[in-house]
């Protein structure tokens, strides 16, 4: 691979989504120089609209992104189409060696990895198709369009019992399916029947999904429907390659483990969004993007670091 000339940076950014995006305005009026990549799918590829984000509810994703960029224009904050391919600590304050997949190597001061998180939909027929346009993971972010509606939820182990009776707010129409995944106890069956949410316990054949990924119904093995407008799910996720390569501290539940300010387990190495939490908002990852943003610019300039020549 064509190896290219080592630019110099004050913070690159891995990920161009809510995360990234806000970090990078934090830092640009902050008189910093900004890489920002991003390459790959983005998380909400399949969503037509972000909801629940002030002053951005129902924009489309893409939009949401473009707004974000040229609003990043005045600033010092170079745009790169390319994945980070490794990120290697220099020790103490030497910052970081970025190389990019175009073969682009970076010295980087500070790195903020907001590469979001990789959802595995169960293998159910149907299921692609219905993702992110019937078939959601939060009821905060597309509940309102559809309440009201007979809506499903795949409970696929005793903790999702609190999801699926507190999607009953939203609609007094939810039905629960275990998908014959596993024996729901007495006491969890009892409190979804307090709930008012139907059971089904089951394996399904496949959803019913028209063309523009209209949910019609959920098929059980004997061909019989259960009609439903909507099922939300709270799908497996995997991290992107880069967090493995890095060999970060996680925590239990698998994200990058980070500090109240955002700091991995490598000095100068930061996370934020999707990457650090199961708990995934647009508004929240920005939040973490604009917190790091912030924590970088106060330690750059109180360390008050010589720049990169
Ligand atoms: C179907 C669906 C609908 C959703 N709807 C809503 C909603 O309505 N409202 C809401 O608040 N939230 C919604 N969410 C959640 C929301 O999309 C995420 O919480 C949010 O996008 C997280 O932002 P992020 O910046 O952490 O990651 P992302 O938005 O996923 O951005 C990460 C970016 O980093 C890129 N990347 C990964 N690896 C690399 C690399 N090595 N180098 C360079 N770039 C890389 C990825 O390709 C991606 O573009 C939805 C999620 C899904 C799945």
């Amino acid at each position: 691979m064509e190896q290219r000339e080592t630019e110099a940076v004050d913070v690159l950014i891995a990920g161009g989504g809510p995360a990234g995006l806000s970090a990078a305005l934090v830092l640009g009026r902050a008189c910093k120089r900004v890489w920002l990549c991003d390459a790959g799918a983005r998380r909400n590829a399949a969503a037509t609209h972000i909801h629940g984000f002030v002053t951005r509810d129902g924009t489309p994703p893409e939009e949401f992104r473009r707004i974000g960029r040229e609003q990043l224009a005045p600033y010092d904050i170079t745009f790169r189409e390319e994945q980070v391919v490794t990120v290697t600590p220099l020790g103490g304050e030497n910052g970081f060696h970025v190389r990019l997949e175009g073969g682009t190597q970076v010295r980087a001061r500070r790195v903020l990895l907001a590469l979001g998180a990789v959802d595995e939909p169960p293998a159910l027929p149907g299921m692609r198709e219905a993702w992110g346009h019937s078939a959601f993971q939060c009821p905060h972010c597309h509940g309102w369009e559809i309440r009201g509606k007979a809506w499903g939820v795949l409970l696929d182990s005793v903790p999702l019992v609190d999801f699926a009776i507190m999607l009953t707010g939203w609609t007094r129409n939810v039905t629960a399916f275990t998908r014959g995944t596993f024996a729901l106890p007495p006491e969890a069956r009892e409190r979804l029947t307090m709930a008012g949410v139907r059971l089904e316990t089951g394996p399904l054949e496949r959803l019913l999904v028209e063309a523009d990924g209209v949910l019609r119904g959920a098929q059980r093995m004997d061909g019989t429907v259960v009609p439903l407008d909507a099922l939300f799910l709270k799908p497996k996720q995997h991290l992107p390659p880069l967090v493995r390569t890095l060999g970060l501290a996680l925590d239990d539940a698998g994200y990058v483990r980070v500090s109240p300010q955002c700091e991995t387990s490598i000095p100068g190495l930061f996370a934020a969004g999707d990457v650090t939490t199961p708990v995934q908002t647009a508004m929240g990852a920005a939040y973490q993007g604009a917190l790091t943003g912030w924590t970088m610019v106060h330690g750059l300039n109180i360390h008050a670091e010589p720049p990169h020549p």
